[in-house]
């Protein structure tokens, strides 16, 4: 097993350092240097890493340069950063060992809009490793793939074995932004086998589930009614009612009748219109998501919901603009790659309770990756890794028990070397 030391720092610094979806600059170029170190036969970072073109939830300009400005306050050398310029973070690293399968392992880089905790209880702020980035952390574990993600690849450098090994460090996985946009490179088109992997989940350290699934789809969407403003008191029949044509919307958006083949979900969050009381309100905005058991129900979701939101613009004279900022299918794992990965976990000591199969629970986005190979006959699956989180994830007090890493970094680099001898 690699050294709980150098892994336990590796993930201390991400922790430090916690940049949102789209915004990993400082993490990309860390990532870089680190692989740089290990030494690696390619490495492919941003525009070169993912599809541009299919990221989703993108921040604007303002907050994607405020990030790369402190990017750049913290790094010396800026080559990296110019690269991942306006939100194209991530990167793929490749050790190329000629022929032989093609085996790839996904982790994700991002953090989340949560102020960490400043309790002597919550062990990054008691042995000085709390994030310095106010009001965002690594509050889901993240910064441990990364580090699950180096300690393979360093493994698998010092190992004998034929065929390619990659690693994919996705960005933006948190706004279910950044899968697509991986999935859709030429990195993932000749991947035999993928396994993606997630810390935690309220398993203890020393569990490993070899094939965590059954995900429910997702999409999420930002909604914009645009009416016109009138007074209204004076002449109510000179509007066009933005807020009318939203809770028209909102409303029978529940009203979706549920589907015989499985479960769906419909919510509407933060609802806007800042407009005074008397003023016929020209605008008014929306977030909502969808979910279903499967992407089709995901899709009937979307498209009845979008139907609605249509016909609530037409009844207001109102115009309609919908925009996905994130979205997540579901993909199970094979079966076949579980038996690998099972068989690999018990065997090492430290695996303590491995099993086959559980329920992920939350949405994931690496289900785009582990879809694409499936799709060109490769197979995959997504693994979780015991942690002992003392508190759940996406809360302020969010931690892991660091003797998980070289756990992980064994289950995933032995299997990784099993598929490829
Ligand atoms: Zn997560």
């Amino acid at each position: 097993m690699p050294e709980n030391g150098d892994l336990r720092e590796l993930r201390r610094l991400f922790h430090r350092n916690p940049e949102p979806g789209w915004c990993e600059f400082w993490t990309t170029a860390k990532i870089v240097e680190e692989i740089e170190r290990i030494g690696v036969d390619e490495i492919h970072v941003g525009p070169d890493a993912i599809d541009s073109e299919q990221r989703l939830g993108v921040p604007d300009e303002q907050e994607l340069s405020s990030w790369m400005e402190r990017a750049k306050d913290e790094l010396d050398d800026h080559a990296v950063l110019d690269e991942v310029a306006g939100g194209n973070t991530g990167v793929v690293a490749v050790i190329d060992n000629g022929e032989g399968p093609c085996v790839g392992l996904r982790v994700d880089i991002d953090a989340l809009p949560i102020d960490e905790s400043t309790d002597s209880d919550h062990a990054p702020a008691a042995e000085g490793f709390r994030s310095t980035n106010d009001g965002f952390m690594h509050a889901c574990g993240h910064d441990a793939h990364i580090t699950f993600g180096l300690g393979a690849l360093e493994e698998l450098s010092n190992r004998d074995f034929s065929g390619t090994f990659k690693v994919f460090f996705q960005p933006s996985e948190e706004l279910l932004g950044g899968g697509k946009a991986m999935a859709n490179t030429e990195h993932v088109a000749d991947l035999d086998r993928l396994m993606g992997v997630h810390v935690g989940l309220g398993r203890q350290t020393g569990a490993v589930v070899a094939g965590l699934d059954e995900a429910l789809a997702l999409s999420r969407f930002d909604i914009a009614f645009e009416g016109e403003s009138a007074h209204a008191g004076l002449a109510p029949n000179d509007g066009q009612n933005a807020v009318q044509a939203l809770v028209t919307a909102a409303d029978n958006m529940y009203s979706i009748p549920r589907h015989e083949d499985g479960v769906t979900r419909v919510n509407v969050g933060e609802i806007r219109s800042e407009n005074a009381a008397n003023v016929i309100a020209d605008s008014a905005t929306a977030k909502a998501e969808v979910r279903g058991g499967s992407t089709q129900l995901m899709e009937y979701m979307k498209e009845a919901v979008y139907e609605r939101l249509e016909h609530a613009a037409g009844m207001h004279g109102c115009e309609l603009d919908v925009t996905v900022i994130g979205e997540s299918i579901r993909q199970d794992c094979d079966e076949e790659m579980v038996d690998v990965v099972y068989e690999t976990a018990v065997e090492i000591d430290a695996v303590t309770s491995p099993s086959r199969r559980d329920a992920l629970g939350a949405s994931e986005d690496a289900t785009y990756l582990m879809k694409a190979v499936a799709e060109s006959g490769g197979k995959a699956t997504y693994i979780g890794i015991g942690a002992s989180n003392p508190s759940g994830h996406h809360t302020p007090t969010f931690d892991i028990d660091e003797d998980c890493l070289p756990i992980g970094v064994s289950v995933l680099s032995r299997t990784a070397l099993s598929l490829l001898n």
